[in-house]
C-alpha cells in the first residue's frame, strides 16, 4: 500500500514521469483500438478465413464486397510446414467459415482444420477423384497442388460459390455471376498455357524444381516435371537425388531449372553446382510461385498474374538457345 502511494505521488509530482505515463496510456489505447479493428465488431458481413492466399483470391473474386476475407498465410509462406499462431487461432474462432485446400496441403494445420466440423470446408472436395493425382509419399492420398491446372481450379470456384451462398443465401445470384466470370477467366488461362507450353521444343519440355509442386501443371500442359524434394517441402532429399538430377540434366541437355518463392534455394543451388562440377552448364531459369501467390497489389498477387508469371518464366527459360559452356 505504501508502495502504491509512493508510485502515485511520483506520477503526479514528477512531470517527466507523468508524460511517460500519458504516453504509455496512449499506446495502450491505440493497441486496444487495433484489437478492436481486428475483430471488426461493427462489420456485419460474413467473415471468411482461408489458409493460403490462393484460396483468399477465389473468395475475393466470388464474394466481392459482400464478405470479409483474410488468409492466414501470406506471400512466400510454405503451407506444408506452417504452424498456426495465437492470432490465427483467434481468427479461426471468429470466422463464420474457414476455407482450406485440404488433401493434406496444410500439413500441421490439417488436423486442426479437420476438427472444425461444419465451421470449415476443404475447397478441393468436389474435384472428381479421377482428376486427382495419387501420391502417398507425404502423408496424404493425393497431390494437393491442384491450382496449377487452371481447369481444375474451376471446381474450387464452384465450391467457394456454394460455401458463400450457404453463408449468405440472399447473395447467391451475385456469387453465381462472379463465379461464372472467374471460371471463364480460368478456362482462358488454361488455353493460353496449353498454347504457350507447346511452343517449347519438345525435347526441352521438362520442368525441374526443388519441391514437386507442378505435377498438375505438367499433366495439364504436357510438360515433364521433376522435383528434387518430393511433394512436401518437409521431405528431405539426399545426395543421390542431387546426383540423379545432375545426370538427367546433362543427359537430356536441359538448359534451365527453377527455384520457387518460399522454398529454400539450397537444393537447386547444389544441382547447379553439381552440373558445373561435371563441366556442363545449367542456368537458373527464374523464380516460380508454387504454394503461394505474390504480395497483394502486385500483378502476381492474383491467380491470373501468378499463373502467367510462371508460364512465361518457364517458356522463356526453356526456349532460349543453349550456350556452349
Ligand atoms: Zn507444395
Amino acid at each position: 500500500m505504501h508502495h502504491l502511494r509512493h508510485i502515485i505521488s511520483i506520477i503526479f509530482f514528477k512531470p517527466q514521469i507523468r508524460l511517460a505515463t500519458v504516453f504509455a496510456l496512449a499506446v495502450l489505447v491505440m493497441f486496444s483500438g487495433c484489437q478492436k479493428e481486428e475483430s471488426h465488431s461493427d462489420d456485419d458481413r460474413p467473415f471468411v478465413v482461408t489458409t493460403t492466399n490462393l484460396i483468399r483470391d477465389v473468395v475475393e473474386r466470388i464474394g466481392g464486397d459482400d464478405v470479409r476475407v483474410i488468409s492466414l498465410m501470406g506471400p512466400g509462406v510454405d503451407p506444408h510446414v506452417y504452424r498456426a499462431t495465437p492470432r490465427d487461432f483467434r481468427r479461426m474462432e471468429q470466422a463464420d467459415i474457414i476455407l482450406y485446400n485440404g488433401l493434406f496441403l496444410e500439413g500441421r494445420l490439417s488436423e486442426i482444420l479437420d476438427r472444425q466440423g461444419d465451421n470449415s470446408r476443404a475447397v478441393t472436395g468436389s474435384i472428381p477423384n479421377d482428376r486427382l493425382i495419387s501420391a502417398t509419399d507425404f502423408g496424404g492420398l493425393y497431390d494437393p497442388h491442384v491450382w496449377f491446372d487452371a481447369e481444375l481450379w474451376t471446381y474450387v470456384a464452384e465450391d467457394v460459390r456454394d460455401a458463400l451462398s450457404k453463408l449468405l443465401p440472399d447473395k447467391e445470384t451475385e456469387f453465381t455471376r462472379r463465379a461464372g466470370e472467374f471460371t471463364k477467366e480460368l478456362l482462358e488461362l488454361h488455353d493460353y498455357a496449353i498454347h504457350r507450353v507447346q511452343g517449347i521444343p519438345e525435347e526441352r519440355r521438362i520442368l525441374i524444381t526443388a519441391h514437386d509442386a507442378f505435377r498438375y501443371f505438367g499433366h495439364a500442359y504436357d510438360i515433364e516435371v521433376r522435383g528434387l524434394q518430393g511433394l512436401s517441402t518437409a521431405s528431405e532429399y539426399g545426395i543421390q537425388d542431387v546426383t540423379r538430377m545432375v545426370s538427367l540434366i546433362i543427359e537430356r541437355n536441359i538448359p534451365a531449372i527453377f527455384i520457387e518463392t518460399g522454398v529454400s534455394t539450397r537444393a537447386i543451388d547444389s544441382v547447379i553446382s553439381g552440373v558445373r562440377n561435371r563441366g556442363y552448364e545449367v542456368r537458373l531459369g527464374g523464380s516460380l510461385f508454387s504454394d503461394s501467390m505474390g504480395p497483394l497489389g502486385t500483378p502476381e498477387g492474383t491467380y491470373a498474374g501468378m499463373f502467367r508469371h510462371n508460364v512465361e518464366t518457364i517458356v522463356q527459360a526453356l526456349s532460349e538457345e543453349l550456350q556452349p559452356s
